[in-house]
């Protein structure tokens, strides 16, 4: 049915059939893709955002109108009263690190709701490592409220706040675990249940994979600081490095004055060109993400139609751009991320095999063929060989590109005899 690629006419079918059962989650995506373009954009036009705006600097940095301008446009689109838009966060982890070292003190207490939070933060508050000056070893306390049937559990959550709790903290995607990402409106309900027990209390969220997803962020419903990275969503698979902070003025602040000097905050940073390209990629992300939402949507409706577990399923409310699929064994995991990139645009000639990653307790298997290195905005594939054998599949920069991948990946399962009920 297509002329470049060799697609068994089996699955052609069940990707036209799975594209139709996904015409009503479709056009929602779309109606909210439009809702925040259009809140990215008014922000645009109400800045004036020029090409003097994507003007460089080097050295200090000092007076550099675009990065000043660019947090203000920022902080508008996120409701917030501040904002720290750098390409010098190297990568979420550290973005968040910045934000958590910014606010916290010896002796503050930090009380994460959402479970034990995301791999790479474990080093960061000091639950695994030591030596390596995590929040731990600078005296700072750590506590987490479990996941109650896969939600927020707020009643533990209001008994667990103290007096003395400085923050808590929230990671609204399920990053590599099965549970349900929050929505906004889940977030909301954790700040009124926090500050109402204890309103001093600073509540701050992991947004990665969210922005965009939904019409509000959580600055809009009571969050004091969120945080991101450049290349997942808010980035529009534009920026090629680089991570955000949001929030409260005066907690914003403090983290400008980690990320750089007490004292010289958000004063200096040479932008070393890079100013165009975190302009535009805003100026994409409600686009990019609506991509790879609809992609996210498409992978969940054709595997069940296929017989897999599918989570989120295709017609789930979602709060990020994740989709899980259980694809049962590891012949069929490797042939899956191999099927993914071998239509990639970019090294689509690799060969994904499973290996024994650094800080994995199983070999992993992963595709991934981006135009930026390790961005997961852009269509990637990743799973670790143990049970339950399942792969996480984030982003698509686009629909098409996303779906021609998903039935390379379908088709290199059924060459193999893996793929279980094909029509
Ligand atoms: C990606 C991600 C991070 C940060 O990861 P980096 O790889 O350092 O960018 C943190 N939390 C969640 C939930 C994430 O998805």
């Amino acid at each position: 049915m297509n002329p470049f690629f060799n697609i068994d006419p089996q699955i052609e079918t069940a990707a036209a059939k799975a594209q139709t059962l996904c015409r009503d989650q479709f056009s929602e995506i779309e109606a909210i893709t439009e809702y925040n373009q259009f809140k990215v954009q008014h922000a645009f036009v109400e800045h004036g955002i020029s090409d003097t705006h994507f003007a460089t600097s080097t050295g200090y940095g000092y007076g550099d109108r675009g990065r000043e301008t660019l947090d203000k446009v920022w902080a508008q689109v996120f409701g917030a009263e501040d904002a720290l838009v750098r390409h010098n966060f190297v990568c979420g982890t550290h973005t968040l690190t910045v934000a958590l070292f910014g606010v916290l003190r010896p002796g503050d207490a930090m009380l994460c709701v959402t479970g034990t939070p995301y791999d790479t933060i474990h080093g960061v508050i000091g639950i695994s490592g030591s030596g390596m000056g995590s929040l731990k070893d600078f005296g700072v306390r750590y506590s987490e409220v479990p996941l109650r049937n896969d939600k927020p559990d707020l009643p533990a959550i209001e008994a667990a706040v103290q007096d003395d709790t400085t923050m808590v903290y929230i990671q609204r995607s399920r990053g590599y675990e099965l549970r349900p990402s929050l929505t906004v409106e889940e977030i909301g309900e954790i700040v009124r249940t926090v500050k109402a027990k204890n309103p001093n209390v600073i509540v701050m969220v992991d947004n990665c994979y969210g922005e965009f997803v939904q019409r509000q962020e959580p600055t809009e419903v009571g969050a004091d600081l969120i945080a991101g990275s450049l290349i997942k969503n808010a980035g529009g698979g534009i920026a090629t490095t680089g991570g955000y902070i949001a929030g409260r003025h005066d907690l914003v602040e403090k983290c400008a004055y980690r990320l750089t000097t007490p004292g010289l905050g958000k004063e200096v940073g040479a932008t070393l060109g890079m100013n165009r390209e975190l302009y535009m990629g805003l100026f994409y992300a409600p686009h990019t993400v609506g991509e790879a939402l609809k992609s996210a949507v498409f992978i969940a409706a054709l595997f069940a139609r296929f017989g897999y577990d599918t989570t989120p399923r295709y017609n789930a409310v979602r709060g990020d751009i994740v989709q899980s699929l259980g694809l049962e064994n590891e012949e069929s995991l490797v042939a899956f991320c191999q099927g993914i990139q071998s239509g990639s645009p970019i090294d689509s000639y690799l060969l994904p095999e499973p290996w024994d990653m650094p800080g994995y307790d199983s070999k992993v298997v992963m595709a991934a063929g981006a135009f930026t290195l390790g961005s997961s905005i852009e269509l990637s594939a990743d799973a670790p060989i143990r049970e339950p054998f399942y792969a996480w599949i984030q982003g698509g920069l686009n629909y098409h590109s996303a779906k021609l991948c998903v039935m390379l990946a379908a088709q290199k399962m059924l060459e193999k005899g893996l793929l279980k009920n094909h029509e």
